[in-house]
């Protein structure tokens, strides 16, 4: 969305951006004071926005007379969303000025959970949390400090601090989002996400609804928009019409968990009709591989490989897809000949949706990039290129080393190929004893609601054994943070720094997120040493949060921490918040430094007037790089792999004769064939297959009344936990009903807004339902964006955004949530909060799922299969019942599907794989 906003007030002319070379003052008349002209004038800084991983770029409009920030705009300085946001972007305004924000440090004064909370100081926080982390260091305790991130929303900055202080606590949020996708790429290319360049391509096949809400929404879709203007078609795979279904040329409405059988189809037509890319293919599939180890009686060439994957896909047919999808045959030829057509501009992309549904979903993220490696559309100009081509994370000043352990609450031998740590496993491996927590940070990271088994969690927080201390760092108050013993207010897109970059198109860039008052107090020549004195409140930033803190874990530097945080600049001081960005942008981003020279700034000034920086454009066919003469002089080359290999270190592959940089993976190559999983004990899946999942329409009884639940779709306008804050994107949507086919609707009994039980394995919830025929008939869908709640009247959670509930729990393990009051006007500081018009806070459904982690991804496998009836007379809309007893016994039925490590050379994970801060060498071997 771009704002035409007036060039100058006096002038009257419209332009589509204020120019930078007038960011320092601008001139906008005051829409409030209309019909009358009233001049306001504005500073203009750039920041990122803190709502989604794309990091857009914002422009605040701080107004120089009150200092106040008065609105946010998108940034036209920005490479990847080019002044565009989307809903989520602006209403930053209403987190900075929401009038129920955290201001200060709190710290319960009851028992946990009892919502008792008293005002603390950071030095009194700071304190405590250093002594303990200094206690577990001093005492090789280095697995019991943990640190739990949601969105990271910055590049590598924990990995520092984590690596300085020597733990293995690295937890994040992954499992519950895209482990699955992460795989499935992974396993062909080394880097574990695709970069679609959507603006240039001919065909488009998504499966993720992205246009309206993936994981780069806003940059994504404005390029989707562009390639669609320039003719591509889209092809859309989802259960249910998106957004992004209703605009596409095919709407595939496949049986949830099928998906990778319709790829794999398209897959076979493409093969039998010898529609495939044979050079790329001969240059780049690791097929010589394929036929030593799978074919070792068949003569080694090109024409061989290809007669043994088309018999091995010859069964893939459209009518057994069909039979798994409910597509019909014609649709699946049709996409996979246009997919064909459109040569090596097919672009792909899945993130989430299917791969994130079902037990082997990690499949159709393989499958999917399998068609864009057969179109020979890999790293070309409008395919799909690896993410690591098109995302840039500039290296800190000095690196620690990597920590020396090995940390089985996050990695557990049993998920060995996980992608990444089994974070939703946590309370069932607190629960059997597998450690504790000494020191817990939750970090804008939500799990009792955004977790599947919130209940799980509830009584592992409470337990004082398995949790030591627990700091919730966040802006917002959260189910979660309910249970902590510190809440800590940290800031959001505008009070904070951070660096970002994230593959929204064939180009490379940073992003640079500030603290916006911070920074107009220093162009005003107020200089600040904290952020903390600029934010509102006490609200900080984690940078100087964490510098801080470890400067007092270790004051005297004896423990070896203290050397990360002093400042390259200054020997032995403590390294400022300045200093620590100026040196990244003096040192490890290529051609800043001459960039910002050309304007007669230093790299950080360039930075915080810009706040963002175009690295790289037109990153296509990286792989075909040649190694330079010093890379190859030394260098041997392997004569059956062909790898070019130099002290040990493998350079690049030969191809054709030549030495090239090709892929990350260990041939260098597209690993159509993947020996590390035939190694790794899954044979069965070395090469891409469709596996049944465990919503399959095998298992699902319409006459008993059973169905799929689709849990896993986004609103466009809301964020999980962090959009709970902001009123104008609750005003837009605040309902979550059921979606039900109008077949299933009567068969049911369900009228239009009627109340629906909806059972899973461990509880139930009640919602309304919603008649619609946007759904495949069999599967009902709901989104789990909402649902929020607070458990006190006026504290613990957004008004805009929470019901007030209670919670009880009648027996051991039994948990019961009962809303008491939806949302309702409230008196505060915002004369809006007195205008609220809406009353439904939706219904939260995550609470009612067991954990089900795919046995090889680890990802959370979120299709729930459901028994779904008319609510009883004693039901109430938003009631939800759970029993832990029974999720943790689905935890262990899962537990028995996976095949555990130790793998080749007694390693516990295989060292080429992405592990979130990397251990060393020798952690990886059990001992
Ligand atoms: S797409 Fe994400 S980063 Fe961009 S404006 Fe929307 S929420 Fe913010």
């Amino acid at each position: 969305m771009s704002t035409l906003v007036p060039l100058n007030a006096s002038e009257g002319q419209l332009v589509n951006f204020p120019p930078v070379d007038r960011w320092e003052d601008w001139t906008e008349y005051d829409p409030a004071a209309w019909p009358r002209k009233v001049e306001k004038h504005y500073s203009l800084i750039p920041t990122i926005c803190f709502n989604c991983e794309a990091g857009c770029g914002l422009l605040a409009y701080v107004d120089k007379e009150t200092r106040e920030i008065r609105k946010f705009e998108g940034n036209p300085a920005h490479p990847g969303s080019r002044g565009r946001n989307c809903a989520k972007g602006p209403a930053t305004i209403n987190q900075v000025h929401d009038p129920e924000r955290i201001l200060y440090p709190l710290k319960r004064s009851g028992p946990r959970g009892s919502g008792q909370w008293e005002r603390t100081t950071w030095d009194e926080v700071l304190d405590t949390l250093a002594a303990r982390i200094r206690k577990a260091l001093q005492e090789e305790r280095r697995t019991e400090v943990m640190y739990h991130v949601g969105r990271p929303g910055h590049d590598g900055y924990m990995d520092r601090v984590l690596q300085a202080w020597g733990v293995d606590g690295h937890n994040s949020h992954t499992n519950v989002c895209s482990s699955g996708a992460r795989l499935g790429y992974t396993l062909w290319q080394g880097s574990d996400r695709p970069s679609p360049d959507h603006a240039h391509a001919r065909f488009i096949l998504m499966l993720s609804a992205h246009l309206e809400t993936g994981h780069y929404f806003n940059p994504h879709a404005q390029r989707i928009i562009e390639g669609k203007m320039a003719g591509a078609k889209i092809a859309v795979i989802d259960t249910r019409l998106s957004n992004t279904a209703a605009r596409a040329d095919y709407w595939l409405s496949a049986w949830p968990g099928s998906e990778a059988a319709i790829l794999l189809a398209m897959a076979n037509v493409i093969l039998q009709e010898d529609l495939y890319d044979r050079r790329f293919m001969e240059r780049w599939v690791n097929w010589e591989e394929y036929l030593r180890s799978e074919h070792p009686d068949t003569e080694i060439t090109f024409d061989h490989f290809l007669q043994a994957i088309k018999a091995h896909y010859a069964t893939y047919t459209p009518e057994y897809a069909e039979q798994e999808s409910g597509i019909e045959p014609g649709m699946i030829v049709d996409v996979a000949r246009a997919a064909a057509r459109a040569g090596s501009a097919f672009a792909s992309h899945v993130w989430r949706n299917a791969a994130s549904g079902n037990e082997g979903g990690w499949q159709v993220s393989r499958c999917l990039e399998f068609l864009s490696v057969l179109t020979g559309s890999v790293g070309t100009k409008g395919g799909t290129s690896p993410n690591g081509w098109d995302k840039f994370a500039p290296a800190p000043y000095i690196r620690p080393a990597p920590q020396e352990v090995w940390n089985e609450l996050c990695w557990p031998k049993e998920y060995p190929l996980s992608h990444h740590e089994l974070s939703i496993l946590l309370p069932h491996f607190l629960k059997e004893g597998r450690g504790r927590v000494d020191t817990y940070f939750t970090r804008v990271y939500n799990p009792v609601w955004t977790n599947p088994d919130g209940a799980s969690w509830l009584e592992v927080l409470q337990d004082e054994e398995k949790m030591g201390l627990h700091a919730a760092l966040t802006p917002v108050w959260s189910e979660t943070a309910w249970f902590a013993d510190y809440v800590l207010p940290m800031g959001n897109a505008a009070e904070r720094h951070d660096i970002m970059s994230q593959e929204t198109h064939a180009g490379s860039w940073i992003g640079f997120r500030q603290p916006v008052l911070r920074v107009m107090r220093e162009r005003m020549g107020q200089p600040v040493q904290w952020t903390y004195e600029a934010n509102p409140g006490e609200v900080w930033e984690e940078d100087e949060f964490w510098i801080e803190l470890s400067w007092r874990i270790d004051p005297d530097g004896s423990l070896g921490v203290r050397q990360y945080f002093e400042s390259p600049y200054r020997p032995g001081e403590k390294v400022t918040i300045d200093e620590y960005y100026q040196w990244i942008f003096e040192n490890s981003v290529p051609g800043l430094p001459q960039a910002a020279a050309a304007e007669g700034l230093t790299p950080l000034a360039y930075m915080r007037k810009y706040g963002a920086f175009e690295v790289a454009r037109d990153t296509y066919n990286l792989h075909e790089k040649p190694l330079s003469e010093q890379q190859i002089a030394g260098s041997e080359i392997d004569p059956q792999t062909h790898l070019v290999r130099k002290n040990g270190e493998v350079l690049g592959v030969e191809v054709e004769g030549v030495p090239v940089v090709g892929f990350t993976t260990p041939s260098r190559k597209l690993e159509f064939f993947s020996p590390t999983m035939k190694a790794w004990q899954w044979p069965e899946y070395a090469v891409p297959t469709y596996i049944k999942s465990h919503v399959h329409r095998d298992h699902i009884d319409h006459a008993k009344g059973e169905y799929v639940l689709l849990p896993t779709f986004r609103l466009p306008t809301l964020i999980h936990t962090r959009s709970g804050n902001a009123k104008w994107l609750y005003e837009i949507s605040h309902t979550n009903p059921l979606w039900v086919h109008p077949r299933d609707a009567e068969r049911l009994g369900l009228s239009a807004g009627a109340l629906a039980k909806v059972q899973t394995e461990i509880g139930y919830f009640i919602i309304r339902t919603w008649i619609t025929e946007g759904i495949r008939p069999g599967i009902v869908a709901c989104s789990h964006h909402l649902g929020r709640w607070r458990l006190a009247k006026e504290s613990g959670g957004n008004r805009w955004s929470t019901a007030l509930a209670d919670l009880q729990q009648p027996e051991p393990g039994q948990w019961r949530l009962r809303q008491l009051e939806g949302i309702a006007p409230f008196e505060s500081p915002d004369p809006d909060s007195d205008r609220i018009w809406w009353k439904d806070a939706g219904v939260h459904q995550n609470l009612t799922f067991p954990v089900h982690p795919d046995p090889i991804s680890g990802m959370h496998c979120w299709h729930q299969k459901v028994r779904v009836e008319r609510a009883g007379p004693d039901d109430r809309y938003g009631d939800v019942f759970v029993d832990t007893n029974l999720a943790f016994r689905v935890y262990q039925e899962w537990l028995q599907k996976t095949r555990p490590a130790p793998g080749p050379d007694g390693l516990r994970r295989p060292l080429w794989f992405a592990r979130p801060v990397k251990p060393s060498v020798a952690a990886y071997h059990i001992p």
